[in-house]
């Protein structure tokens, strides 16, 4: 299953240096800007994290570690089972399993729309903070066409990309409720 999913995310990642290129003006996303892996959910699917775990056991020992203690760390402050954390995953504003990184992972940056009816947007939260789309966003509206495909999770993994992949993404938690304790 995992081969499959590689060939998936090689078609998937097509086309999202499609979109991104598409929206590149707007976008500022660069290497040591990690705001969108440091508050979030991370939405996760069961196959999309055996895949994460796949890239985990590849990491040197002491990587290792500190993710075992940033997980340890995150689990013994959460509260609820819903909140929003730092990505465990995330050393020294780097992805330590890039390669590996989910399918949300991937889409973060872009503009698309999440309801082609209402035409609703997602936009990435940096757009508050002066990154993303800022210059054609006014806090409430965008002035650029976004993407007109659904890009959260349970919407890429019912598309038609993925079933021609004939893929079994099983259920979908926050990232840290793969792991609990
Ligand atoms: S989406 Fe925003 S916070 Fe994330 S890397 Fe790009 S510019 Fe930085
Ligand atoms: S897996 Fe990597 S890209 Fe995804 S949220 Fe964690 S650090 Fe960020």
């Amino acid at each position: 299953m995992l081969k499959k999913y590689e060939q998936f995310l090689k078609d998937f990642d097509k086309k999202l240096k499609k979109y991104f290129s598409q929206q590149s003006e707007y976008i500022c996303c660069k290497e040591g800007c990690a705001g969108c892996c440091e508050v979030g959910d991370y939405p996760f699917s069961q196959l999309e994290m055996m895949y994460l775990m796949q890239g985990f056991r590849t990491l040197d020992n002491n990587t290792q570690n500190i993710i075992r203690n940033n997980m340890n760390t995150l689990k013994q402050n959460r509260v609820t089972s819903h909140f929003f954390y730092q990505c465990p995953f995330l050393i020294n504003k780097k992805c330590s399993v890039y390669k590996y990184r989910g399918i949300t992972c991937r889409t973060f940056g872009l503009a698309y729309l999440t309801d082609k009816k209402n035409k609703q947007v997602k936009l990435p939260e940096c757009a508050k903070e002066g990154l993303n789309f800022c210059k054609v966003y006014d806090g409430k509206e965008i002035e650029i066409d976004p993407i007109k495909e659904n890009l959260d999770l349970p919407s890429v993994i019912n598309s038609p990309l993925a079933k021609s992949h004939k893929l079994e993404f099983g259920e979908i938690r926050s990232l840290i409720n793969w792991f609990p304790g």
